[in-house]
């Protein structure tokens, strides 16, 4: 670091704790000549964090200060390093030059990195938007308050308001996948239980928090419409419901402004989520069906994202993993792009050009958000105009689809060739210009009169000096005269001694050699004086050009992320229509009926890890009269692959996708939940007993008729007495009150006896032959129950050793036979070995006794809303006409409730 004075030093530590206790919550990184220092406990941090040396620095006296700095040129990858880490990062830098300061000199900080709001690539993935998100929730009203969500991706522009029912507001989050999230500091008591039920879906996103006033809905609109310009946010669609996505959006851009002293120019206009159109999914169903992270380890790899990812630009794999999060419930909409979909699967030469046009177009949104902030390297904007460049060949590959369906005629008439933006790109800037402004050119000769002139001169300084020497031995008459340069005197004239009596007045001499003389003339002084700045004043002139045509550029950003928009969409829906002619996948007939007709249907993962002919396809049909399907099978038997199947098929079909299926009928759902049993999912560490009944509970609160609900060995996490009689009774609720469609896998063969019991039931199970001793998995589904469980067989698979195995025969034997006399005798022994023993129902009275026992305890916490209004009612305060009203409504709420809300 500089070496300062006593004093010196002191007023710069004064300087930096000012700084400091502006930036409290972030790692200050202090710019000292060419170097970022760090000191006290952000040094201890800091050098821990990036494994730096912690040094000491003597404070002009006062005790020693813990230092550690970077150099300036790697500063960016320390950066990335600390925000990696979770940490904020402020960058104080030098705003005046140290050569002109009087004193210390001037710093601020100019930027605050956090993992919520960062713009380098490398703290980025370009797949995926890098959301921060504000959180304030209002308490009361019908629903138990709202919660309001504004998420910014600052990298893109995009800004986003949602507001969500706190049940619902964890699934929004999870889809969101926030990295950092801002809340208030110490939110209202009844503000805070609606915003813990929606901070679950926020997964490890760094928490800020705020002041609570900033989130305060009033000054939030007054400071929105000021950024946006418009007297009120009504014309976003805003309206009286969203106080509480307001009250966030305005903590969020107060927060931005404070991050990017410099502002944030490039931010969008909110784009209001309305509920109703996208189906929320759930943190857990969003796991269980693998859609953009696999449950081993969290990759892509192994997930729906991996097999569906065919986009070309980082908009269109953005927006993909958006569609897959939010799947619609508008039959419409999702046969829109379906429509778009079949257009470009019909067309593969017109879907050719498309992806090839589209190949050529890098990150738009991203760039034009650099642009906007300023930030854009003359290689990234040039990339953008080659980008920009590249949209007329995406709109006419478009315009060749055959019968363009409304979708693509829709993105037609929004289309923007942005040629002017292109143009004043690509005329300026070189073909290659470098990262940085200096050394290479950035921008073109001939396009301005005065780099031109200044670049003659720097390069045309071998000529120059001919010619002065030419002239000068003219006017002189010494043939030998030469002109030199060197470091310390920069030009000369250098005259031999025999010379001398020539040398004219307006010499002035510098230096003596032996043998010669070195002289300088006015006019050479000069020269030299234009040639030594003329590399400066290239550069000067053409930060001025480049600056002006990032600005004009930036200034266009609304049309840039219009655009971006409009191809990620193509990218997208073409993306769709190349995996489907790849992957055989068929056009699903998406309804507004009940019904679910899968017929050869498969698991779009699984069957890319084995050879296509291995995967055995499967039908599966849910309809009213046979909406719950228990589903038995031995372990191994393939059971959780049909269940992740349906789910897969119905989400792929309301995204807009063809679905891997012969051929398929998709009542549309408005929910999909997906349960898994609490042993299947114990690697990722965070499935107890506690949470899969917590979780299980939740879906019999929020399903509805139109859902689609898939359990996996629910019930599997206690005992078997307890887990049946769990399963059953959750079954039964699903079955008889909320009436949805339902596909319950399990490996207790118990269960099957419930299509027995229910109208709407029925059994399936998955196949396997025995053959001997051994068993053999068909994946082949059946109409009827599994009578066992096949473990032994499958322990025999696995490698257990055979006395192992023959003890284990003699276990079950025995344990069955004690079965027999639990049940009173009731069940039957099988009779041989080819013929499976069929256990008749194991007290099936008691499980539905037992069933009944756990709902009451599983419900009980929630009391009927009917109870809840009773227990208000002063009878004595009612005439007979009112209590026969009462009486009425509580009838009607008793029943809504019965039939599922509706
Ligand atoms: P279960 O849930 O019944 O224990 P899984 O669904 O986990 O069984 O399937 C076990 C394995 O069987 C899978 O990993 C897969 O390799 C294979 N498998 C499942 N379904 C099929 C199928 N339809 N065709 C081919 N192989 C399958
Ligand atoms: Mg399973």
């Amino acid at each position: 670091m500089a070496k300062d004075s006593g004093a010196k030093a002191t007023d710069m530590m004064a300087q930096w704790r000012e700084l400091k206790a502006r930036h409290q919550h972030a790692i200050l990184l202090y710019r000292v000549g060419d170097f970022y220092e760090m000191f006290y406990e952000d040094a201890e941090v800091g050098a821990r964090a990036l494994g730096l040396t912690l040094t000491a620095r003597n404070n002009g006296g006062a005790a020693d200060v813990p230092l550690a700095g970077v150099p300036v040129r790697a500063v960016a990858e320390y950066v990335r390093r600390l925000v990696a880490q979770g940490f904020r990062v402020a960058i104080c830098e030098q705003v005046e030059d140290p050569r002109l300061a009087k004193g210390i000199v001037r710093r601020e900080v100019v930027e605050t990195v956090t993992p919520g709001a960062a713009f380098a690539d490398d703290l980025l993935d370009g797949a995926r938007n890098n959301f921060l998100c504000a959180v304030h929730a209002v308490a009361g009203g019908p629903g138990g308050g709202a919660v309001g969500v504004a998420a910014a991706d600052v990298s893109t522009g995009e800004l986003r308001l949602a507001t969500a029912p706190p049940r619902e507001a964890d699934a929004l989050l999870a889809r969101l996948g926030p990295r950092e999230l801002l809340l208030a500091r110490d939110p209202a008591p009844g503000v805070r239980d609606a915003l813990a039920a929606g901070l679950a879906g926020a997964g490890s996103a760094l928490v800020t928090e705020r002041e609570g006033w900033e989130f305060d809905p009033a000054l939030a609109a007054d400071d929105l419409a000021r950024h946006f310009g418009v007297l009120s946010l009504e014309g976003f669609g805003v309206g009286p419901g969203d106080a509480a996505a307001v009250g966030a959006a305005g903590a969020l851009l107060r927060y931005l402004r404070e991050l990017q002293p410099a502002g944030v120019p490039h931010l969008a206009r909110p784009l209001l989520e309305r509920a109703g159109g996208t189906m929320p999914l759930d943190e857990m169903t969003r796991r269980n069906l693998e859609l953009v992270e696999s449950l081993r380890g969290g990759g892509e790899s192994g997930t729906l994202l991996d097999v569906l990812d065919r986009t070309a630009t980082p908009m269109g794999a953005r927006l993909l993993r958006q569609w897959l999060l939010a799947p619609l419930t508008e039959r419409a909409a999702i046969e829109a792009r379906l429509d778009a979909v079949a257009a470009l699967v019909a067309d593969p030469i017109s879907r050719a050009a498309l992806r090839e046009a589209l190949d050529g177009v890098r990150d738009v949104e991203r760039l034009g958000s650099k642009a906007a902030a300023q930030r854009a390297t003359p290689r990234e904007l040039r990339a953008l105009g080659d980008s920009v460049a590249r949209l007329p060949a995406v709109e006419d590959a478009v315009r060749r689809v055959a019968a363009p369906p409304a979708l693509l005629a829709a993105l037609l008439e929004q289309w923007d060739r942005c040629a002017d933006l292109a143009t004043d790109i690509t005329r300026l800037l070189v073909d290659r210009p470098p990262v940085a402004l200096g050394e290479e050119a950035t921008v073109r000769p001939g396009v301005d009169p005065e780099l031109d002139e200044l670049r003659a001169l720097r390069d045309g300084g071998k000529d120059k000096i001919a010619e002065i020497q030419a002239t000068e031995r003219a006017r002189t008459g010494i043939g030998s005269l030469k002109v030199g340069y060197n470091k310390v005197f920069g030009y000369y004239i250098t005259v031999t001694n025999a010379n001398l009596h020539l040398v004219p007045p307006d010499y002035q001499r510098r230096q003596t050699l032996a043998g010669e003389e070195r002289y300088v003339t006015p006019a050479l002084k000069e020269y030299e004086e234009r040639v030594l700045t003329a590399a400066e004043r290239i550069e000067a002139r053409e930060r001025q050009l480049f600056d002006a045509l990032r600005a004009q550029v930036g200034a266009r950003v609304a049309r840039l992320q219009c655009a971006a928009r409009l191809v990620a969409e193509l990218d997208v829906l073409s993306a769709f229509a190349d995996v489907a002619e790849r992957e055989g996948y068929a056009r699903p007939t998406v309804t507004d009926d009940f019904d679910l007709d899968v017929a050869g249907g498969r698991h779009p993962v699984v069957e890319r890890m084995m050879a296509r002919e291995r995967f055995i396809p499967n039908d599966v049909r849910l309809t009213e009269a046979a909406r719950l399907i228990v589903l038995t099978g031995p372990n191994m038997a393939g059971k959780s692959t049909i269940l992740r199947q349906i789910g897969l098929i119905v989400l792929m079909a309301q995204v807009g996708s063809f679905v891997p299926a012969a051929r398929a009928t998709v009542g549309v759902v408005d929910r999909l939940f997906t349960r898994v049993g609490a042993s299947d999912n114990l690697a990722r560490g965070q499935s107890t007993f506690m949470v899969e009944m917590s979780e299980t509970s939740a879906i019999l609160h929020t399903a509805t008729r139109r859902s689609l609900v898939l359990l996996d060995e629910i019930g599997r996490g206690t005992s078997t007495y307890d887990g049946v009689s769990i399963a059953w009774s959750v079954s039964e609720h699903l079955h008889d009150r909320v009436g949805c469609k339902t596909v319950f896998a399990t490996h207790y063969h118990e269960l099957t006896q419930l299509a027995d019991e229910l109208d709407a039931a029925c059994n399936y199970n998955v196949l396997v032959r025995e053959v001997g001793d051994q068993v053999l998995f068909l994946h082949r589904l059946a109409p009827g129950g599994a009578d066992r469980s096949y473990g032994i067989e499958v322990g025999r698979l696995a490698g257990l050793p055979a006395p192992v195995l023959a003890r284990a025969k003699e276990v079950l034997a025995s344990l069955e036979g004690k079965g027999r006399r639990d049940d009173g005798g009731r069940a039957e022994e099988g009779k041989g070995t080819g013929e499976r023993p069929r256990r008749s129902a194991p007290a099936s009275h008691r499980i539905a006794a037992q069933a009944a026992h756990d709902q009451l305890g599983l419900f009980s916490a929630v009391p009927h809303p009917a109870v809840e209004r009773l227990k208000g009612v002063d009878v004595n305060a009612l005439t007979p006409l009112q209590a026969l009203a009462l009486l009425a409504e509580l009838a009607e709420e008793a029943r809504e409730e019965g039939s599922g809300k509706g």
